[in-house]
């Protein structure tokens, strides 16, 4: 089989199919949500900053893309209420979601535990690891209504080996390998969705440049060029793939 990242997506892959993309104004999940609208799919704009989500609703549009839904969230305080909310917007206007791409997170401080502040503790992990817990748990009844359906966690390197300095953004990373592990085996035989890690491997995008900031950001790929796994992952050539951790850039 052909790795993941060296996947070629056919144009119409997701054509027909309603994909959730949290974090979606910039970096990672702004390319996915164009690449997947890109691909035919009805992408639901998740994020924090409107005017963000408002320029990437407009280039897909422009693209020639099937219109996108706006989602205006905070995922460090949004609850159980606003999420169910969603779940049954997505149900009454498209009918059901084939998609979700868990891929907000916040970068934090990076400092010892000894002296890492709680307060930004919690913080990283409501965004990182609790907000795609209770999202992917309210959006359950809209998975479940399509024929197949694949939810994708957003992981890193430091979410397999834990590396000094990364405090709760290391932490939480490790929380989603086992969220999504213990969702695709509760799932695996009882349902058509596969659950699944991308780690998108070092690329050109804010957190990056946030956390090396003298590291030359030419030096890693633009979001735009780690796309196939993405696809892949999204796609019907996943089928049957489940529970596993794949790297965006190989590995
Ligand atoms: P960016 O910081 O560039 O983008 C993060 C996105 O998440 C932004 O759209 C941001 O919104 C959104 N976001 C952050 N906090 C919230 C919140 N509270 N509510 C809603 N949305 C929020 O990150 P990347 O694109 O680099 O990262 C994407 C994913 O890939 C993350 O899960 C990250 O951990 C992972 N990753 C990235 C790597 C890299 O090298 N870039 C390497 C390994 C993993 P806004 O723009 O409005 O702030």
């Amino acid at each position: 089989m052909q790795p993941a990242h060296l996947y070629q997506a056919p144009p119409d892959l997701l054509a027909g199919r309603n994909i959730l993309v949290t974090g979606a104004g910039d970096g990672i999940g702004r390319a996915a949500a164009l690449a997947f609208a890109a691909h035919g799919a009805t992408v639901v704009l998740l994020g924090r900053t409107q005017a963000k989500l408002d320029a990437v609703y407009d280039e897909i549009v422009a693209n020639g893309g099937a219109q996108p839904v706006i989602q205006l969230l905070d995922l460090k305080s949004a609850g159980d209420e606003s999420y169910q909310a969603l779940n049954e917007a997505i149900v009454d206007t498209l009918g059901c979601l084939h998609g979700v791409l868990h891929n907000a997170a916040l970068l934090g401080p990076r400092t010892p535990l000894e002296q890492y502040p709680t307060a930004k503790w919690l913080e990283v992990m409501a965004v990182n690891l609790n907000a795609p817990f209770a999202l992917t748990r309210a959006l359950m009844p809209a998975l479940r209504l399509a024929p197949e359906a694949s939810i994708v966690f957003s992981s890193s390197s430091v979410g397999r080996r834990g590396r000094a300095y990364w405090g709760a953004y290391a932490v939480s990373k490790f929380g989603i390998e086992g969220l999504s592990q213990v969702l695709a085996d509760e799932l695996v035989n009882t349902s058509a969705i596969r659950v699944n890690c991308i780690n998108p491997g070092a690329t050109n995008t804010a957190m990056r440049r946030e956390a090396y900031p003298a590291e030359s950001p030419a030096s890693n790929p633009h979001p735009a060029q780690i796309m196939a796994a993405y696809l892949y992952l999204m796609g019907p050539a996943s089928r049957g793939v489940t529970g596993c951790s794949l790297d965006a850039q190989g590995g």
